[in-house]
């Protein structure tokens, strides 16, 4: 159930439906947007009895919301939303990329910083670097767990990079949500739900990764679980699904960019590194992102990918790293100015200067992306 505001309804109006929400016994949560508030309603088993709700003053309607997740939905919240950190311009969601890269896993001080002085001086805005890594085999390297986190928190101020490291259970989030900026809950943990409600209670935001075999909708009630406990600042990442293809690691399910976009608010990112294994392919990849209308990227980078203890094969040189930057840059450059724009196959792909490209790229998500999407 959901409770809609009218547009002019005053704070105290929203306060006292919340207040009448509780006493019924449910949990509300009021999601301002650009035009009304919206309550969502949780903590029904059936039926929400809704008493007086829709008599009370500042109430436009009461909505029933057929779908299993309602918090992540756009029926709670139209707009996009946007994760903004305090005392910067970084951002995920909205009008900017937001670029994550790093080492799959911190390994060294000097290992870390030298990725990071290499990401940072290519724009990246976020660093990501495991501190804990959920690995197939028990001997493989685990990560340098708070040593690591402490390496991160001193790369922040070294470089003003935003933090991104992964949680891998309530003991390391309560590490990881005091040193990092964003809290990262790997594809391996999606339908892990006592971390899922621990992460719904961190003052931090979260990236969920998606399961490598989880659908759409499971991937979206794992969001619910976050949001349900409170924490409303969520970012998803697509990183590959199992297939049977095996000419590529995971097989990276763009169709969810616009799948996700379609029926919920927060911003999707796509992981190329996770999801192909394969570092020939990221490059590609990144383009086909943010074609088909991703908020963003996160990107693996290592110096010295042969010697790197996880995931060398898909991390990029900072060379790599570099052309990725150039190619994206542009592209969004070009498009956030009224200036002919092109997207990319290689070499330009669409030239809007042509004869009726305009009309053309009206249809192409990335387009809109930039272009029309609300902040
Ligand atoms: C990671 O991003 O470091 C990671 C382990 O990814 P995933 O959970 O998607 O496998
Ligand atoms: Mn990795």
């Amino acid at each position: 159930m959901l409770v809609v505001m009218q547009a002019h309804a005053t704070e105290e109006q929203v306060c006292a439906v919340c207040k009448q929400i509780e006493s019924f016994g449910y949990r509300p949560h009021a999601i301002p947007g650009a035009q009304r508030t919206a309550i969502g309603i949780t903590g029904n088993q059936g039926e929400v009895e809704v008493g007086n709700l829709e008599e009370m003053p500042g109430v436009a309607e009461l909505i029933r919301v057929t779908k299993p997740y309602k918090l992540v939905s756009r029926d709670l919240k139209q707009e996009n939303t946007v994760i903004r950190f305090p005392a910067t311009d970084a951002a995920i969601g909205g009008r900017t990329l937001a670029i994550i890269a790093g080492p799959c896993a911190i390994e060294s001080r000097e290992q870390a910083f030298a990725v990071a002085e290499r990401v940072q001086r290519a724009g990246a805005q976020f660093f990501r670097g495991g501190a804990y890594k959920p690995r197939t085999s028990p001997y493989s390297f685990q990560g340098l767990g708070e040593a690591g986190l402490k390496i991160l928190a001193e790369i922040r101020e070294r470089f003003g990079m935003k933090i991104v490291t992964e949680a891998v259970d309530s003991e390391s989030l309560e590490l990881v949500e005091r040193y990092a900026d964003v809290v990262q809950i790997g594809a391996r943990n999606m339908q892990n739900f006592s971390l899922l409600k621990r992460a719904g209670r961190s003052p931090k935001p979260v990236l969920l990764k998606r399961g490598m075999s989880a659908t759409l909708e499971e991937f979206l009630m794992a969001a619910e679980y976050i949001m349900s406990e409170g924490n409303y600042s969520l970012v998803l990442c697509e990183r590959g699904v199992r297939t049977f293809a095996d000419h590529t690691r995971n097989t990276l399910d763009l169709s969810l960019v616009p799948a996700v976009q379609r029926l919920s608010h927060l911003p999707i990112l796509v992981d190329p590194s996770h999801g192909t294994g394969k570092r020939n392919k990221v490059l590609p990849l990144s383009r086909a992102s943010v074609a088909v209308g991703a908020d963003g990227l996160l990107v693996e980078v290592h110096c010295d990918p042969d010697h790197a203890l996880s995931d060398g094969a898909q991390s990029l040189y900072p060379e790599q790293f570099d052309s990725l930057m150039d190619e994206i840059r542009l592209a969004i450059e070009k498009d956030n100015s009224a200036r002919p724009c092109r997207l990319y196959r290689g070499r330009a792909l669409l030239d809007l200067s042509r004869p009726g490209a305009a009309q053309l790229s009206s249809r192409i998500p990335r387009i809109r992306l930039c272009d029309q999407r609300q902040e």
